[in-house]
């Protein structure tokens, strides 16, 4: 690996001799983590081993280096390299490679199945950014160039696996020592281009406990507003990993303080500081953390808001389903609950959010709203209890169905839905416990009695 290379600038469109006009609306879709890090690593390897072998340039870059050099294990590895797409699927094979994100260089490589699959990068320098969101194209480079062009220096590090040694054209390496998240470059510029990387600083300050480097603290703070303009998905996807990592309460924190709070959370820029810091430590306290959850602890008294915001950030329809019902459930048991606490209450009544197969994320939100006092500690207590239950017990397969009870006598229509409800809340409170018995008891309603 040439330290310093010389930049041989190429543009990626040919026929038109224009850089290539990106339509990248939307992130590369999400790759499944490597289900063994182990396989994952050594596939890694050997994809760069593979590329030096003929002939080119190929070092690991970015997250999986910053991570390896931190102790922690890497989600994925992205390798970066001067061959071009062509040949990067010359030499894995089509079969082995996707080409998704070929038009700006990146080639997906397959490994065997416990290792996943890694991204593969050609060297490249982003064309200008005219719109704060994606560049107008991208040109082939060398590696010093690709390492200037990404966010933060600890982001922009390689290694070189074969020779086991960092590259470091941005002084990363001190960065990660002393702990600073600092923009690559003059942090207003960097920011400018791609208003996204606000976010991502938040993402990985709060993330890791670094404090952001001053001017680039200073550039967020003046610049916070410019992230309205940046697409819902991309603002959602920085969402998904801030509220699901430790750190999650610190990056709440951190939001409001650099006024980032209100471009991501305009529903709720009336809200004083002490509703985010309730809402930091609640979401601390919650032990499967994600951003359902974290809506969920945000909009508890707005269910307005809630749907607002999931349409805003164009949520997927299971997230907004899920942090509806959380919202719902809440409200459900807080008021039933209310005057003589959880034990005198009908199972019947709580039954239905109790044997939801969500039910243990709901036991987490109220364990987490009884620890700051928010709900009765009996309550969450009792829920926690209740939600362990087998599920044959939560949820016992109806005595009747309908076709029993219209061959009862039970006139065919709304009367049977009726009956069906009246059977299961007795059933499930225990004054029904056999076929028997229900039948029985249908007798006795169509008699009158
Ligand atoms: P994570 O562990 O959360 O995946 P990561 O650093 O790997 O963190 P990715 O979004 O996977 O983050 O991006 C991989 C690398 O690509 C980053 O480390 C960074 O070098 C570069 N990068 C990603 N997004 C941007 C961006 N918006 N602007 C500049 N560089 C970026
Ligand atoms: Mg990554």
């Amino acid at each position: 690996m040439v330290a310093g290379s010389s930049c041989l600038l190429e543009i990626v469109s040919d026929n038109t001799g224009e850089p290539l006009l990106l339509s990248r609306k939307f992130p590369l879709p999400m790759l499944p983590r490597a289900p063994d890090p182990a396989a994952a690593r050594e596939f890694a390897f050997e994809v760069v081993a593979r590329l030096r072998r003929a002939g080119y340039e190929a070092v690991w870059a970015g997250g999986c280096v910053r991570d390896e050099l931190l102790g922690r294990t890497p989600s994925d590895y992205d390798i970066a390299t001067s061959a071009r797409p062509a040949a990067v699927r010359e030499i894995f094979g089509h079969r082995r490679t996707l080409a998704v994100g070929a038009a700006f260089g990146v080639i997906t490589v397959l490994g065997p199945k416990p290792a996943g699959q890694v991204e593969v990068a050609t060297f490249r320098a982003d064309a200008p950014y005219t719109d704060g969101r994606h560049p107008a194209g991208v040109t082939f480079c060398g590696a010093r160039e690709d390492a200037l062009r990404r966010d933060f220096t600890i982001n922009g590090l390689f290694f070189d696996p074969l020779e086991d040694e960092v590259i470091d054209y941005v002084g990363g390496q001190l960065d990660l020592a002393d702990g600073i998240v600092r923009a690559i470059g003059v942090p207003s510029m960097r920011f400018g281009e791609d208003h996204l990387r606000m976010l991502r600083a938040v993402r990985f300050s709060a993330g890791f406990g670094f404090p952001l480097e001053r001017e680039t603290r200073r550039a967020i703070e003046s610049m916070a507003h410019l992230v309205e303009s940046v697409s819902p998905e991309r603002i959602a996807a920085e969402l998904r990993a801030m509220c699901s990592r430790p750190g999650r309460s610190e990056a709440i924190s951190l939001l409001v303080d650099t006024g980032l709070v209100e471009p991501v959370f305009h529903e709720f820029s009336d809200k004083p500081s002490a509703f985010w810091s309730s809402a930091a430590t609640i979401l601390d306290a919650i032990d499967e953390p994600d951003l359902p959850l974290a809506l969920a602890i945000l909009c508890r008294d707005d269910a307005a808001a809630m749907s607002r915001l999931g349409k805003r950030l164009r949520l997927a329809n299971h997230e907004r389903k899920l942090a509806a019902w959380l919202v719902s459930a809440v409200t459900a048991i807080v008021s039933a609950t209310a005057v003589d606490g959880p034990a005198s209450l009908p199972w019947s009544e709580l039954q239905p959010w109790l044997a939801d197969a969500h039910r243990f994320r709901l036991a987490d939100l109220l364990r987490a709203l009884a620890a700051n006092g928010i709900t009765a500690t009996e309550t969450a207590a009792w829920v926690s209890q209740q939600v362990e239950r087998p599920a044959t017990d939560l949820d016992p397969p109806p005595l009747l169905g309908g076709d029993a009870l219209i061959a009862l006598g039970v006139p065919a229509g709304p009367a049977v839905g009726q009956a069906l409800r009246r059977l299961r809340n007795l059933q499930l409170d225990g004054r029904l416990a056999s076929q028997a018995e229900a039948v029985e008891q249908v007798k006795a309603w169509l008699l009158g009695r």
